[in-house]
């Protein structure tokens, strides 16, 4: 894979997923913006740099448009273009029934994840229209294919993932810009232990075995494996895909 002069831009990118995504987009010489409102993001930024590669973060919350716009021009007046984006911040909220869900939470879950991923699309296809090209990725889950009992916003929401998805796609894919989107299953992080740890207060580790156990090839995948998925729908190995998405789960939908 040769990104070499391609400028990706990845939000969510201080976090396990989006770091590896950067760690793999940079060894394929792409340059990179993190964006993230964590300022782990510029630490991130500063790994890339220290190999030899071009990064910079930028700090921004993904649910305000003026962030969104400001992230977005921000790339543009230092590189350009905006090649790849990998729309990606997310958050899993809190685990309860739906009977005594906290409607403050679920608006959280949304405003991320749902409209975090709309104005990101908002404000970087009109870019990508113009140049006649360009590659998003989209992050949604399996929790975007089926449900699970406590987690309704954040399953609720990575539906919403793929219905912008395939909304976009089907608008933009005429001016030569792809969008598709992956589902991974449970993945190594930080977010999945805050799952396990939420659906079972006294046994994360015990969930997690159980979560494990589930799973055709018997474990989580890496963060390693989803970026390797990010990759390939950038790149020109994926030219004719638009409006799909790609299951990374060791076989657990199937
Ligand atoms: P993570 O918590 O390590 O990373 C998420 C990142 O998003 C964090 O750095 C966080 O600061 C950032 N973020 C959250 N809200 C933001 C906001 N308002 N503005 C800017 N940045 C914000 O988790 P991860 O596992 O790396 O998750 C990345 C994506 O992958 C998420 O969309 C998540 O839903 C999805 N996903 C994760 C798993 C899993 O098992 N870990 C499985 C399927 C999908």
């Amino acid at each position: 894979m040769d990104f070499s002069n391609k400028v990706v831009l990845i939000t969510g990118g201080a976090g396990e997923i989006g770091h590896a995504a950067a760690r793999a987009f940079a060894r394929c010489n792409a340059t990179i913006v993190v964006v993230d409102r964590d300022s782990r993001g510029e630490a991130v930024a500063a790994e890339i740099c220290a190999a030899g590669g071009e990064a910079r973060f930028i700090a921004a919350d993904v649910t305000r448009s003026q962030d969104v716009e400001r992230y977005v021009n921000m790339t543009l007046d230092t590189y350009g273009v905006i090649d790849c984006f990998l729309n990606n911040a997310g958050i899993e909220g809190r685990v309860a029934p739906i009977a005594e869900y906290d409607e403050a939470d679920f608006d959280a879950v949304m405003a991320v994840n749902v409209k975090g991923v709309f104005l990101g699309l908002r404000y970087v296809l009109p870019v990508m229209i113009r140049q006649r090209s360009g590659a998003i990725v989209n992050t949604s889950s399996t929790a975007g294919l089926k449900g699970a009992s406590g987690l309704a916003p954040y399953i609720a929401s990575k539906h919403a993932v793929l219905g912008l998805t395939r909304s976009a796609a089907l608008e933009v894919s005429p001016h030569g810009v792809r969008v598709n989107a992956i589902c991974p299953g449970p993945v190594d992080t930080r977010m999945i232990q805050s799952i396990e740890t939420q659906l079972n207060i006294d046994d994360p580790l015990g969930a997690r075995q159980r979560g494990e156990a589930a799973i055709p090839t018997r474990r989580y995948s890496t963060p390693d494996e989803v970026a390797n998925v990010m990759l390939f729908l950038c790149s020109d190995l994926a030219t004719n895909m638009a409006g799909s998405h790609v299951v990374i789960d060791g076989g657990r939908t199937a």
